[in-house]
């Protein structure tokens, strides 16, 4: 552990306590592609979470009512160029029928559960049958990051309720949710509340990056005895959308995102529907100080730098950065060894970026060497970015 940085800088910033809504954008944009069904015609009406596409990728429920008024296909996605239905919200938030909660979400089958789960097309991760344990991530994957931390402080007590369900339902034997050891108000609230969950241990970890990622938890966190019999991996948000999933039958519709960076007066939490465009999130979330930032989704470290503000928000992003961009010049390496004796996997990144050729399979894209070059070495172009998950 020795080798992994805490960000300091990150105490600087002061987020916003209270979660931004924005759940009334006038249009909504539901990628599809050509595979898709589309269950919907234009200028057919249509309520919020209706079924709407029949993909491979996964089922795709209405965010809103409204009404479906065409295609688009001046949107992007993740970068690239796709289709995107186009819903005009009605604003009325008109659903088609109210379903009644379950009462005890402990009472589903295993099957039942997996089905339901599978059809509302809300869990980002595999779930194993066979696994002896389940860990669930509550760790935001960059330090500039809240998405997680606000997500246990607004529905701590759901979260805590299906993860004690999954563990009864999947019959593990362990499960564990790991937050870090600075997220106070979390642990203050889940320590208090824990005791009514015998099964589930809370695990305190410290608040170094690239914790959050995926591997690197699993790494810190299970034995390897218990990655050999087997485990499940969810976040929280996962968890979150499984509590909806299995007490109301309710799809994704909204999620929480970090909005932050250099160019955004104050840094937020906003609440906003899946498939509003990332200009009126930003249009209507956050007042812009300057006008000459870039869009990097999902981690300033980690994260992807976004072509236009015509993207679609999806279930995956978890936090927008306007950033103006840094003028520093890359200089020549001074030979500090910082970027191979911090990097989490013990690469050496300066000789992956010398040689095109050398094997750069173990690196997680944790963006934690250009982070860190006293040079202004750009690692990222050679190595790529990826989400954190
Ligand atoms: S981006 Fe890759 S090489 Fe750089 S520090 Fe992270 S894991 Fe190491
Ligand atoms: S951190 Fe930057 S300056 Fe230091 S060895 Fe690595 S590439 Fe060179």
């Amino acid at each position: 552990m020795n080798n992994r940085i805490s960000i300091k800088e990150k105490k600087e910033v002061v987020i916003d306590p209270t979660v931004v809504d924005f759940l009334n954008p006038d249009f909504l944009y539901i990628p599809i592609t050509r595979d898709d069904t589309i269950k919907v015609k234009t200028n057919s009406e249509v309520y919020k979470e209706q079924l709407i596409v029949k993909s491979a990728r996964g089922d795709v429920y209405s965010p809103v009512s409204g009404k479906v008024i065409g295609k688009t296909s001046s949107m992007l996605v993740g970068n690239q160029k796709m289709d995107c239905m186009v819903i005009e919200n009605d604003f009325r938030e008109k659903t088609k029928k109210r379903m009644s909660a379950t009462k005890y979400i402990h009472d589903f089958e295993k099957e039942e559960m997996l089905d339901l789960i599978e059809k509302y097309n809300v869990c980002h991760h595999p779930i194993t049958t066979k696994g002896k344990t389940l860990l669930i991530n509550g760790i935001d994957s960059d330090p500039y990051e809240h998405t997680y931390s606000y997500l246990i402080n607004t529905h701590g007590a759901k979260i805590l309720e299906t993860i004690d369900a999954l563990c009864s339902i999947l019959e593990v034997e362990t499960t564990i949710l790991a937050i870090t050891n600075n997220d106070t108000r979390n642990v203050i609230s889940l320590t208090n509340n824990i005791g009514t969950y015998p099964n589930i241990t809370l695990k305190l970890l410290p608040d170094i990056y690239p914790m959050g990622f995926k591997d690197i938890l699993i790494k810190n966190v299970l034995s390897k005895k218990q990655i050999s019999k087997g485990f499940t991996y969810l976040t929280v948000q996962d968890i979150y959308n499984i509590y909806n999933v299995l007490k109301r039958k309710k799809s994704m519709t909204e999620k929480l995102v970090t909005i932050s960076g250099n160019a955004v007066e104050q840094p937020l939490v906003a609440n906003v529907k899946i498939g509003s465009s990332m200009a009126d999130i930003i249009k209507n979330c956050c007042d812009v100080v300057n006008r000459k930032y870039f869009i990097v989704v999902n981690g300033l470290l980690a994260g992807r730098t976004l072509k236009s503000l015509n993207s679609v928000m999806t279930s995956d992003i978890r936090s927008i950065f306007l950033s103006v961009k840094d003028e520093a010049i890359e200089k020549k390496c001074i030979n500090c060894g910082l970027c191979n004796s911090k990097c989490p996997v013990g690469l050496n990144p300066k000789y992956l970026k010398e040689h095109k050729k050398a094997d750069r399979s173990k690196c997680i894209k944790c963006g934690l060497c250009t982070y860190i070059c006293p040079s202004k070495i750009n690692f990222k172009t050679c190595l790529g970015g990826k989400d954190g998950e």
